[in-house]
């Protein structure tokens, strides 16, 4: 290849340098290339004099790697001069690299877009020799400031755990249910962060949403209340469920604790447990063998034959079945708010702790619960199941050890990656 076309390539101006023919030097991991600065150019900055003489020569390397696992490395020699005029020293810029810069523009911004790309930052690193400390400086340079979305018409709720140097908290995001993307992400969800964090957003833009989707944390309900008195507070089924089948869970393992440890029942609740979560027509048609006595059972039978060992899984077991079957019937809003109070009437007679406590709650968030099973209410069925599969999203970011002990550095990688990916590109 030609000096200057592969100049070009590296993103450099051949302009900028003495024209003369340079053989790369292979190197254990890429290829050396030499360049010098032309010197026939003279023009003080300062003063704008052309009088000027060469002071001294100096090298620098500039890794101007643009594959992976290549390094291109290009050994410069700059000029400098003095001016005679004003008697200051100048090198003249070159175009493609920064001042001190010991990385060329180019692999600059190729490293900016792998940012939004699903790559933690030691592996970015990786990709173009330099250490991971000097990927996150340039990420922290570079990306100053990633501004939230606009308020979105449906916006959608939810908490993730995010775990930054002091310890662990919930940080609090804020979704766009229609556009499936990340409109903003709150430090923490306790109320102190969220009324500080909400009346910076102009109120009408709040105005303009009108669903409000959460799950039953208190301090949602403030915020809806205080923040987006116009918006429909919807509490999303999945977390509805989610009370109940973290309650069925529980109430499995204590009537496990009854039952003898190498029974037939104990061993299959212990290894199925999922099975006494999920909707009864779900479970897989299969049988499952008794080691002990080599007979065979089909799943289903085997999991009413457990939940009538124990009243108390029996009556948690039907409750979680009829809640997920009654979901999908349509409602009016009226019947609805009938169907969960009666819901959490059942709970709280049961004699059951656990139950009972699911009940008081089901029926605190009655009015929120219902406007989620009402058709009627939204016309269509807003869950949190777009900020379910999101979430799972950012907890592989979040686990992947991106590098965050840094909740603003966490929060705009996150947003470039799930919300701006498509804009950067
Ligand atoms: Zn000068």
């Amino acid at each position: 290849m030609d000096f200057n076309t592969l100049l070009l390539r590296l993103g450099l101006d051949p302009d900028d340098f003495i024209n003369k023919e340079s053989v790369p030097v292979k190197t254990e991991e890429g290829f050396l290339y030499e360049a010098e600065q032309r010197t026939d150019i003279r023009k003080c900055p300062y003063c704008l004099s052309e009088d000027c003489r060469i002071q001294d020569r100096r090298y620098s390397e500039i890794n101007c790697s643009e594959n992976d696992h290549i390094r291109d490395i290009l050994r410069l020699k700059k000029v400098r001069f003095l001016c005679r005029k004003c008697g200051r020293t100048f090198t003249p810029p070159l175009n493609g690299i920064r001042r001190g810069a010991a990385i060329s523009e180019q692999t600059r911004n190729m490293i900016v877009k792998d940012f939004a790309k699903q790559m933690t930052f030691s592996e970015i690193a990786g990709r173009y020799g330099i250490s991971s400390a000097r990927v996150i400086q340039i990420f922290d340079e570079v990306i100053g400031f990633v501004p939230r979305k606009k308020m979105p018409f449906a916006l959608c709720i939810d908490e993730i755990r995010f775990r930054e140097k002091e310890g662990q908290n919930y940080c609090c995001v804020l979704y766009d249910f229609n556009g499936r993307n990340i409109v903003d992400i709150i430090r923490n969800r306790q109320m102190a962060y969220l009324d500080e964090y909400f009346p910076t957003i102009p109120e009408a833009e709040r105005r303009n949403v009108k669903y409000f989707i959460s799950d039953m944390y208190d301090g949602y309900r403030t915020v809806r209340k205080r923040y987006f008195p116009s918006a429909l507070h919807i509490v999303d089924l999945f977390h509805v469920v989610s009370q109940m089948t973290r309650a069925v869970s529980r109430i499995r393992t204590s009537a496990m604790k009854k039952m003898e440890e190498n029974s037939l029942e104990y061993r299959f609740m212990k290894r199925y447990w999922r099975f006494f979560l999920c909707r009864k027509e779900d479970i897989p048609e299969k049988t499952y063998e008794s080691k002990k006595t080599g007979l065979s059972y089909s799943l289903e039978d085997l999991v009413f034959r457990c939940v009538l060992k124990d009243q108390d899984l029996l009556l948690a077991y039907n409750a979680l079945q009829d809640l997920y079957h009654y979901n999908q019937q349509f409602f009016t809003f009226g019947e609805a708010h009938i169907f969960i109070n009666k819901f959490a009437d059942r709970l709280t007679v049961s004699g059951n702790a656990l139950l009972e406590e699911v009940g008081a709650t089901y029926r605190k968030w009655a009015v929120e619960i219902a406007n989620g099973l009402a058709r009627s209410q939204s016309g269509k069925h807003y869950t949190n199941g777009i900020a379910e599969s999101i979430n799972n999203h950012l907890k592989t970011i979040i686990k992947a050890a991106y590098g965050y002990h840094n909740f603003e550095r966490f929060r705009k990688r996150a947003m470039m990656i799930i919300t701006y990916k498509k804009e950067l590109r």
